[in-house]
Formats: structure tokens, C-alpha cells, sequence
């Protein structure tokens, strides 16, 4: 039995992770759930899996989820924290060996980070802690010893075809991108697209911001790099094609030329059961590819210029540093000013390239370093996002 603790169990992935536990009676222990401002949803979470301990964004959430607990009369009653504090005790409470990474953003970083710190497993799907501090995480999990397990679908692809052979062996990886809901649309109408459209990814049912990032290709951008760290790979090493069904997940190219491919439903439950439950595969019932459907698979490259984001992306992996965790914070930032409709959907991309000009190109050699870059570009971003509404 894996006893699990899942930092951002009411989100997308927190809530897929969910079903795969259900559906795989025995299998796995609840130890603790950290969710962000849904208390409702955390507070059923709770009284269904009855973890030892929850933490939810803010104190005053901490409360409700106290008093509906209390309401609802449970047997046990867990710990109820919030905050960073809250969300690092549940990523390293003692009776945790795993831990699924899926809160949003750089918040999930720290008590990730403690996480592998302590020796947990790790099942990774929150990108941003590859994006931001990759070089720190994966030397602190190769110190431990411990793999991180990708749910992404795309690093899970790699992670499964890389077993077919040794990491000399490997010439490099293919990152398939559907191409998001614009991968047809001018470059000239993008300036208009707005949150709605964005948001009506043509393959897969994700967070609000990954599905925007999705539009922009700064997602695929950000799965570059976490392929770099993951498998230890030269930024020449990685190379992306759209490929719209989305029915490959990625592929890895051998020195002889051989290609093996991961094929697959879009569906997140199978990497997250494969990240879970690795190294064994275990049995479902679920998942199966609908042949009958699958007319074919197509393939293009990705348009020059058309995706500002991406090239950002690739720069920001070669100039190292600071810049890969501004780039995700200039992200963070520009894609929250999007949704709230505070910046256009092609401004996005520009104040990216304002941050990442204006970022020092310092290395950084500690967490609190990373973090400091992060509210560094950040603050940044924010400026100049109110600049461009006035
Ligand atoms: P969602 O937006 O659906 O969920 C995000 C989760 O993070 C929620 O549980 C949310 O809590 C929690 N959260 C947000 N802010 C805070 C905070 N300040 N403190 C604590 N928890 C917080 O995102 P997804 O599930 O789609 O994505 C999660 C991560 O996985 C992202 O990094 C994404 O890039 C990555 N990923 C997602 C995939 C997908 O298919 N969805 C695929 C591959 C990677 P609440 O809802 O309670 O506010």
C-alpha cells in the first residue's frame, strides 16, 4: 500500500489522482490533501479519505473546513493547517512515502522541494517547480536516491520509452503539441482571442492556466525544459512537433534511428496510475484507445514566429539561471491578467520578453534564491501589466 499525500487535490489533476485511487481499492492510503481556496471540495475530500492532515490556502479557510468538519460530525478530526506551512507539513508528514505534486504554480514549489528533501517518491505534474529550479530539485532527488515520476503526459510518454533502452543509447526526445484551439488561426487574429476561446483546448480538460498556456505553446515551452532536467538532456536533445490528436504523447529517437512512441486516450488518470504505481503496471479497466475513431495522425512543424512564447521559452533554457524561473513568473502573471481581462491574449507573450530582458542573469544556487528571482520578476511583471491598462 502507498500512503500518499497530494498537494492541490481539488484541481484537475488533485481530482483525477482521486478516481485512480478509488478505482485501485487497497492500493493507496490518503495521508494528506493540500487544496487552495475550494473548501467545499477539501472539505468532502476530508471526510471521504479521512487523511491525518489538510491544509488549505488561507487561515480563514482553515476555519470553515474546521467548522464543516465539526458539522458534519466526523469520527476522526485531521489536522487542519493553511498556508505554505500548512502545504509543507502535509508534503512531509511522516506517514507520507509519496507525494503527488499538483498544486498551480511556484506556491507548490517549497513543500515540494521539502518533499524530495526528506526522500519521499515523488509524482510530479506541477511544471513550475521543473521550470523554475530544475538544476536544485533533480540534484536534491538524485542525493536522495529517489526518481521523480512525471504525470505530465508527454514526460511520462518519454519516462516509458526510455526503458526500452540506455540513456547513451537515447539521440533525442519529441515533444508532440496538439497546437491548442489557434494552432489554425492567422497570427494577425490573435490579438483579439479572449479568455473563453483560449480556454477551449481542443484535446484535453486542464486548470485554467496550463489550458492558456497551452494556447500561447508557452506550455510546450515549459515541457522543453522540464524534459531537460527530467532526463538529462542538451537543449539540442529536445525537439517539438505539433501533432493534433494527441493520441502520441511523445516519442524518444535512438542512435540506430529507431522511434519508440507512446500512444494513449487523452485521458490524465493513466500517467497519473503509471507515476503512482511505478515501477509495476498495474491492471485498469478504464483506459483504451478508441481505434475505431482514430482515422489518423497527422504531424507539422511548428509555425515560425506564430507562438512568441515558445521561442521565449527555448531562450530562456539556454541562457540558464535566473531566467527560466522569470519566465514562469512573468507567466504566472501575464496569464492571471489575461484571464481577468486586464491584457490581451498576444501581450502575454510581450510582457514575457520585457521580464526576461530586464532579469540579471545571475545563477542561483539555493531555494531562496529561485524564490527571490521569482517575486523579483514577478513585481516586474505586475508593473508593467498596470502600465499597459493605463
Ligand atoms: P488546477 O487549476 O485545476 O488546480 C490547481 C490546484 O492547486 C488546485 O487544487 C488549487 O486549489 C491548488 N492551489 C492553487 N493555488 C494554491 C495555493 N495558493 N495554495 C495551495 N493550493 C493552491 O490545475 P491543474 O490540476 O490543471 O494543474 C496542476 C499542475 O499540474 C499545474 O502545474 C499544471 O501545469 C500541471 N499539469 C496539469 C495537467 C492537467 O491535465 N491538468 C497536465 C500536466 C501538468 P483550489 O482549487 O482549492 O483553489
Amino acid at each position: 500500500m502507498k500512503r500518499i499525500s497530494i498537494l492541490g487535490s481539488t484541481g484537475s489533476i488533485g481530482r483525477q489522482c482521486l478516481r485512480v485511487v478509488d478505482s485501485l481499492p487497497g492500493k493507496f492510503e490518503i495521508i494528506g490533501i493540500a487544496a487552495g481556496n475550494n473548501i467545499e471540495l477539501a472539505t468532502e475530500q476530508a471526510i471521504k479519505y479521512q487523511p491525518k492532515v489538510v491544509s488549505v490556502s488561507t487561515c480563514e479557510g482553515a476555519k470553515q473546513l474546521r467548522e464543516h468538519l465539526a458539522a458534519a460530525k466526523v469520527r476522526f478530526m485531521p489536522e487542519v493547517l493553511c498556508g505554505a506551512e500548512g502545504m509543507e507539513r502535509v508534503a512531509t508528514h511522516p506517514d507520507a512515502d509519496t507525494v503527488l505534486s499538483a498544486a498551480v504554480g511556484v506556491v507548490g514549489l517549497p513543500a515540494t522541494y521539502k518533499a524530495i528533501q526528506l526522500g519521499k517518491n515523488l509524482a510530479l505534474a506541477n511544471k513550475e517547480v521543473l521550470v523554475a529550479a530544475g538544476e536544485l530539485v533533480m540534484a536534491e532527488a538524485e542525493r536522495q536516491r529517489k526518481a521523480v515520476l512525471p504525470v505530465d503526459s508527454e514526460h511520462n510518454a518519454i519516462h516509458q520509452c526510455l526503458r526500452a533502452g540506455e540513456r547513451r543509447e537515447v539521440k533525442r526526445l519529441v515533444l508532440t503539441a496538439s497546437g491548442g484551439p489557434f494552432r489554425k488561426t492567422p497570427a494577425s487574429e490573435l490579438k483579439n482571442v479572449t479568455p473563453e476561446q483560449a480556454l477551449a483546448h481542443p484535446n484535453w480538460k486542464m486548470g485554467r492556466r496550463i489550458t492558456t498556456d497551452s494556447a500561447t505553446l508557452m506550455n510546450k515551452g515549459f515541457e522543453v525544459i522540464e524534459a531537460r532536467w527530467l532526463f538529462g538532456m542538451r537543449p539540442d536533445q529536445i525537439d517539438v512537433v505539433i501533432h493534433p490528436q494527441s493520441t502520441i504523447h511523445s516519442m524518444v529517437e535512438f542512435v540506430d534511428g529507431s522511434i519508440l512512441a507512446q500512444l494513449g486516450p487523452t485521458d490524465m488518470r493513466m500517467p497519473i496510475q503509471y507515476a503512482l504505481t511505478y515501477p509495476e503496471r498495474v491492471a485498469s479497466n478504464g483506459f483504451a484507445l478508441d481505434w475505431s475513431s482514430l482515422k489518423s495522425l497527422d504531424f507539422e512543424p511548428v509555425p515560425e514566429g506564430k507562438f512568441p512564447c515558445l521561442t521565449l521559452a527555448m531562450h530562456a533554457m539556454q541562457q540558464g539561471g535566473a531566467l527560466p524561473c522569470a519566465l514562469n513568473a512573468a507567466d504566472e502573471e501575464s496569464v492571471a491578467a489575461f484571464l481577468d481581462g486586464r491584457l490581451g491574449f498576444t501581450e502575454i507573450s510581450e510582457v514575457i520578453e520585457h521580464v526576461l530582458g530586464r532579469m540579471p542573469g545571475r545563477v542561483l544556487t539555493k531555494m531562496d534564491d529561485v524564490l527571490d528571482a521569482d517575486r523579483e520578476a514577478r513585481r516586474m511583471a505586475q508593473e508593467e501589466i498596470a502600465k499597459r491598462k493605463n
